[in-house]
């Protein structure tokens, strides 16, 4: 039998994951990455981190290189090189390279793992010079490159999610005024309203200019990179350096035109195999939807780490190994200058989109026994079932401990633990690193009291 020959679309989280578990998986397996960007398998999380200088070499950004593919895995990755039609019947991909070359190659296999587009909502002005969004390496450069040139001495950011919040901060450690506005009334959308607003302060008290309920509606130039932005309020802001970070859309254009299906929310379908309605064709990462495993609705959970186990489970298909992709749950953590903001599973606006009965309690922690130096409280909004006591959500923002606590909750929430059972964790404790009873337990506790009516909230 000839080796099979597996093309893959995008050569980042999804595409570079894939292609590397299907050559541990098969040996002998003709493996192509097609990216149409210059870069292969660069580190997008890092690229708001580099802006400040935190990340101090560009390089580090670039986890691998086709160079580095080829030579350890023996997989060939063309960069500067989009796939722009597929025949399914043919079963072939049409590539154009960076001189406008075109070229047929044919696929036994084909891994779709084209990512997701920055929303640009046709707002009068939008394509002005200066202003950027920020999805990969050349973004970034644009960006560093008008830093450099211009000198910006105030910047916008439209969009308060995680990338509009981590922009702001990095863009602020380089000496710019920053002023984040939003179209919501908080910053940060997967976390509740209350919780956010911990953060609006926080950003507030470090010198970000935090404008909630506006939106955009126009740009104007006022010459070289200074742009005046007019929100819908009427309010006028000034900035010489405007980042648009209102969100991703996945990256489908492919798919749609190769009648491959689009789901009920836009991104491509797929099954638990991570397979599209074609029984060659997969499709990973950013560009698919997936179920939230709590309400079990389609979902678009942008994030590298779905991303990542997606490819390597299309490749285990590929190779013959039923592997299943058992849905997402949205954990997510993000810096905000001293404070760490960490959610997983749904927020009280899901809860009740979802009509599941739910309870909620709120604690504040330390992060580690008080009576030892250095323990800073958390809060914590944990959401359970009123019925069972099934953990449903947990949202955690704190200046410690707050990944250890999200990431055991986030666990429990997979594993459909209750709030019972969180009060019969033994979690790891010693004066420096916790309580005796821990964060995660004292959930458990005060939602059981809550459940069992020992004890009434106000
Ligand atoms: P991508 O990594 O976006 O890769 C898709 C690639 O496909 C792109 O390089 C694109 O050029 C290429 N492509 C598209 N169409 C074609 C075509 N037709 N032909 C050839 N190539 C094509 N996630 C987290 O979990 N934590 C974080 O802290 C975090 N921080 C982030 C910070 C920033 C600034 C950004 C932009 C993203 C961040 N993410 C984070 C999200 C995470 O990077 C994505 O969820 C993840 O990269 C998605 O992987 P993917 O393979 O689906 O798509």
């Amino acid at each position: 039998m000839s080796p099979k020959r597996v093309l893959i679309v995008g050569g980042v989280a999804g595409g570079a994951s894939c292609a590397a578990r299907l050559r541990r998986l098969d040996e002998s397996a003709e493996i192509i990455i097609f990216e149409k960007g210059p870069y292969i398998s660069f580190a997008n999380c890092g690229l708001p981190y580099h802006i400040s200088g935190v990340i101090e070499e560009r390089s580090s950004l670039l986890v691998q290189t086709p160079e580095r593919f080829k030579q350890a895995f023996r997989i060939e990755a063309r960069v500067d090189s989009e796939v722009v039609s597929i025949n399914r019947t043919a079963r072939t991909i049409d590539v154009r390279d960076a001189a406008g070359r075109t070229c047929t190659e044919k696929f036994d296999y084909l891994v779709l793992a084209p990512g997701a587009r920055p929303i640009k909502p046709p707002i009068p002005g939008i394509d002005l010079p200066g202003i950027h969004t920020l999805r990969n390496i050349p973004d970034m450069d644009a960006i560093l490159a008008q830093i450099e040139k211009n000198v910006p001495r105030r910047a916008l950011v439209i969009g308060g999610g995680y990338i509009g919040v981590e922009v702001a901060e990095n863009l602020h450690a380089r000496g710019i005024d920053c002023a984040i506005v939003e179209k919501l009334p908080q910053v940060m959308p997967p976390i509740d309203w209350e919780m956010a607003n911990i953060l609006h302060e926080h950003l507030r008290a470090k010198g970000i200019a935090v404008w909630l309920s506006d939106g955009v509606a126009s740009f104007a130039s006022d010459g070289d990179f200074a742009i005046t932005t007019t929100l819908e309020s009427g309010r006028r802001v000034g900035a010489d350096l405007v980042i648009l970070s209102i969100g991703v859309r996945p990256d489908v254009r492919l798919a749609r035109e190769a009648g491959l299906t689009i789901g009920s929310i836009g991104g491509i379908a797929v099954d638990p195999h991570m397979l599209t309605n074609d029984p060659h064709i997969y499709a990973v990462g950013d560009a698919v939807e997936v179920t939230n495993i709590v309400t079990s609705a389609e979902a678009l959970i942008p994030m590298a780490g779905p991303a990542n186990r997606q490819g390597r489970i299309a490749a285990d298909n590929i190779c013959g190994r039923p592997s299943l992709y058992h849905g997402s749950q949205g954990t997510s953590i993000v810096k905000v200058f001293d404070l760490t903001v960490a959610t997983t599973g749904i927020n009280e606006r899901q809860a009740r989109a979802a009509s599941i009965p739910y309870s909620k309690v709120y604690i504040h922690p330390a992060d580690h026994a008080g009576y030892y130096p250095h323990a800073f409280q958390m809060a914590i909004k944990a959401l359970f079932r009123t019925d069972d006591g099934r953990l449903l959500g947990a949202q955690i923002i704190g200046p410690k401990g707050v990944d250890k606590r999200i990431d055991v909750l986030a666990v429990a929430l997979r594993a459909g633990l209750t709030v019972y059972d969180l009060q019969d964790l033994e979690l790891a404790y010693a004066p420096p690193y916790g309580s005796a009873k821990d964060a995660v337990n004292m959930v458990g506790f005060v939602a059981a009291n809550a459940l069992e009516g020992l004890v009434d909230y106000v």
